[in-house]
């Protein structure tokens, strides 16, 4: 009797939890069609939409078009119910967004920064947080989490960031130095940027996705069967240190010849400085002197995208994505490298691979990683809830 008295508990909150599911994903639905959908009586989904209600996780948004039939009433989630912050801590700046429980844009902040000490960012990232909820008047209250994309390695929980090497953290406990009492999760930016993608992006859809995050470094979010792959160790994706010269310089991680050495906006800068003796330049302007068609720029740009080519393809060749998306600022000079980067790929993968996949570049800016945190957090207070 105890264990049926369970089994019966679990499916009641498998139902409930299908059904609220079922509202996030169709976005607006009636009582009819989440029987159809998901195969339950009509007295079930009464039940559980009347105490979805109740809780406040769902509200009446109108009543269905009249098709001869009974007219139906409408359900969609509550957008007010909580909010969740989506942030992406850059080697220079922190971009964020405040999502609303259905998983609307409510609000968008950036803001630059020059110290990347810990204790230098920590505070930052604390009067980000406050701001971002005043820009739309959000009580601290109605907060359900914070989700932090990091451009570094995470140890297995993802509490702690292990090593992000471009902001020189190592052993950070970032939710302990935040200390908000409110939930922070943590994902590695690469991973946040591919399920920002998948929610928001060009990616939705697609089981097999390969986002590429181009930024100081490369970071590699894949998607593998509509799922995030992260590996053994939380580690995979580290294609940015596959390496690509063997004798080459040395990188950060230790070995030399890394990818990122060749074919991050570090490594166009760092051509750049060799080409011109100019090291102050910025990645942005350097972008604007290869939109003026700057000689010396074009040439670095043609041979990092020659580079960032090469390793593209042997991540076609090692996963068959569906599609790859390329992100970060290179991203604005789609126009200058697309046709080169698409012959230095195809020259280098499996025909059959090649002909199955699509290249893209992002369409969210440097939204992507903040976007997918907020999602991450979303996902984490729908599965609390059920
Ligand atoms: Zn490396």
């Amino acid at each position: 009797m105890f264990k049926k008295a369970i089994n019966q508990e679990l499916m009641r909150t498998n139902n409930k939890a299908q059904i609220l599911r079922c509202v996030k994903a169709k976005q607006v639905v009636s009582k009819r069609e989440l029987t159809e959908e998901l195969g339950l009586s009509t007295t079930t989904v009464a039940t559980f939409i009347r105490e979805l209600e109740e809780e406040n996780l769902i509200l009446n948004s109108g009543i269905a078009r009249s098709t001869g039939g009974r007219r139906s009433l409408l359900y969609q989630l509550n957008p007010d119910y909580c909010y969740t912050l989506g942030l992406d801590l850059q080697v220079d700046r922190i971009v964020g967004v405040l999502l609303d429980f259905k998983g609307d844009v409510q609000a968008e902040k950036e803001v630059a920064f020059q110290g990347r000490d810990e204790w230098q960012v920590v505070p930052l990232l604390k009067t980000f947080i406050h701001d971002l909820l005043a820009t739309h008047k959000i009580p601290w209250a109605k907060l359900g989490g914070i989700g932090i994309g990091v451009p570094g390695v995470l140890n297995n929980e993802a509490e702690i960031i292990d090593f992000a090497p471009n902001l020189g953290w190592k052993n950070v406990d970032l939710p302990a130095m935040l200390a908000l009492d409110k939930p922070v999760y943590l994902e590695n930016e690469a991973n946040a940027g591919a399920l920002g993608e998948v929610e928001f992006g060009l990616g939705r859809n697609v089981g097999h996705l390969a986002y590429i995050s181009v930024g100081m470094g490369i970071g590699c979010g894949l998607i593998i069967d509509h799922r995030l792959f992260s590996g053994h160790l939380r580690n995979a994706g580290e294609f940015g240190h596959m390496t690509v010269e063997p004798e080459g310089l040395p990188c950060r991680c230790g070995n030399r010849g890394c990818w990122e050495v060749y074919a991050s906006n570090a490594a166009a800068l760092r051509m750049y400085a060799e080409e011109t003796g100019n090291q102050q330049i910025t990645f942005p302007e350097f972008l604007l002197k290869c939109h003026e068609d700057d000689h010396c720029a074009t040439n670095v740009l043609q041979t990092v995208s020659k580079y960032l080519g090469l390793g593209i393809a042997s991540v076609i060749n090692g996963l068959n994505p569906e599609m790859v998306i390329i992100g970060g600022e290179i991203a604005n000079v789609k126009p200058l490298i697309f046709n080169s980067l698409l012959k230095e790929i195809k020259e280098r993968t499996l025909e059959k691979s090649y002909a199955g996949v699509r290249l893209e570049f992002s369409q969210l800016g440097n939204k992507a990683a903040a976007l997918g945190m907020g999602t991450i957090v979303l996902e984490q207070i729908i599965n609390a809830l059920t």
